[in-house]
């Protein structure tokens, strides 16, 4: 049922600049040119409602019309509305010419050794993110990115070497689910049983981007995912990533009610300000004190604390016995990351005994300390590797150094 995207019709360059102007006779165009149409990816419902309205729809129809609508996109799958056989043939026409169902376009995939994939995607204005599908036993997730590059600069991370360049849409945040589905051929065939081994299980917003800077954009895209009719992935399956943006964490609980991770990365304020340089901005103390609200706000589970582990800056029996304490009282995982190297990084991993002691001292101390395996290194596609290539305006080798402190 799935139907490939269709390439608008383009229309000449300068649309109407050399018709014939007249005072009093407006002319519409027949068709709209492509940059004019509005994608209905990454649209909310009421939004996608407005937008129906504004360009004709009925209003007693539209709630109805977003439905119908809403159905083919994120149920189906599908990018053509003449497709959308549910719909009277001049109600598709009418839709092909406003409006688009529009997703990035795949540069490139990898596909490591281990089963990880990863795209670059190109998105308007030429810029590209990257994607990665981790798949595992009996479930596979799927991490995305929310900026291109980052406005801040932790020193151990390799997108934070790259400049912002912007934020994504809700519509290229919802669309690099699309595209993975479009990839694993995951979107349903009609009349096939429901099949509940979904390839993409769950979502992480732990790719490129800090995701509490484009606040409004990443919730738009998760009510989008988490809506039942369509991608419906539930909140329990999603998982934000913050480096700790304090202001906007209890907004992430009651507007979105995901899961929450937090790059915490350091037990005292000296090692995280040069680790986690928005530290400065919001100390661990701060931090703290937005993170014991959060599982009450969103009526969510534990929250999972990152930790990268970096031989001899932040990996002590210490630094372990530290975060313990700092985390009292706060349902919690911690998540031991063994940190990625990327080329120029100015940290090295941890050895495996030192991560394992450290994951022993937490461990016994009643907290879950899973070590992330690191998935996709061959393509760089593991946690913190992250990072358009062809941008340009990244940082030189000594910006990054100095930044680590080094
Ligand atoms: N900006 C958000 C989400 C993206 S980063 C944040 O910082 O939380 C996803 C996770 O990977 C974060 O915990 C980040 O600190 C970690 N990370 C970044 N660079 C890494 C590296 N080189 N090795 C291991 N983990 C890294
Ligand atoms: Fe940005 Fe997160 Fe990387 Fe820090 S760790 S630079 S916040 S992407």
């Amino acid at each position: 049922m799935t139907s490939h995207p269709t390439i608008p019709p383009v229309a000449a360059p300068g649309g109407l600049a050399g018709a014939p102007i007249t005072q009093d006779v407006v002319t519409i165009p027949r068709r709209m040119e492509p940059a004019l149409r509005i994608n209905i990816v990454g649209l909310t419902r009421d939004q996608l409602r407005d937008a129906l309205i504004a360009a004709g729809t009925p209003e007693r129809q539209a709630r109805m019309r977003v439905g119908q609508i809403w159905q083919w996109v994120y149920h189906w799958g599908v990018r053509d509305f003449t497709a959308m056989t549910n719909l009277a043939k001049d109600y598709r026409a009418f839709l092909a010419e406003r409006f688009e169902i529009a997703v990035p376009e795949v540069v490139t995939r990898q596909v490591s050794e281990d089963g990880t994939r990863k795209y670059l995607l190109r998105i308007a204005g030429g810029h590209e993110v990257e994607t990665v599908y981790i798949p595992e036993d009996n479930r596979g997730t799927l991490c995305v990115s929310s900026q291109v590059g980052c406005t801040l600069t932790c020193s151990f991370c390799h997108t934070g070497t790259q400049k912002l360049v912007r934020n994504l849409t809700a519509g290229e945040i919802v669309g690099q689910l699309m595209v993975a589905r479009d990839d694993l051929g995951e979107w349903p065939e009609p009349g096939a049983p429901k099949d509940e081994t979904r390839l993409v299980s769950n979502l992480v917003l732990m790719g490129m981007g800090e995701p509490l800077y484009n606040f409004d954009n990443v919730r738009d895209a998760m009510r989008v995912v988490m809506d039942g009719e369509g991608l419906s992935l539930s909140r329990r399956r999603i998982t934000l990533s913050t480096s700790g943006v304090v202001p906007e964490i209890a907004r992430t609980a009651e507007e979105i009610g995901c899961l929450l991770a937090v790059s915490f990365h350091a037990t005292t304020d000296a090692v995280r300000d040069r680790l986690v340089p928005i530290n400065k901005r919001w100390n661990i103390d701060e931090l703290l004190g937005a993170l014991r609200d959060y599982p009450r706000l969103s009526n969510s589970e534990r929250i999972t604390f990152e930790y990268v582990m970096l031989d001899g800056v932040n990996d002590s029996d210490d630094d372990a016995r530290r975060l313990i304490r700092l985390i009292r009282g706060i349902p919690a995982k911690i998540n031991l990351i063994p940190f990625n190297e990327w080329p120029g990084a100015p940290y090295r991993r941890s050895s495996w005994d030192r991560i394992e002691a450290f994951a022993d001292i937490i461990y016994k101390a009643g907290y879950a300390s899973p070590i992330r395996t690191p998935r996709g290194e061959d393509i760089m596609a593991a946690c913190g590797q992250l990072k358009s290539a062809t941008e340009r305006g990244r940082k030189s080798a000594a910006q990054v150094a100095a930044e680590a402190g080094l």
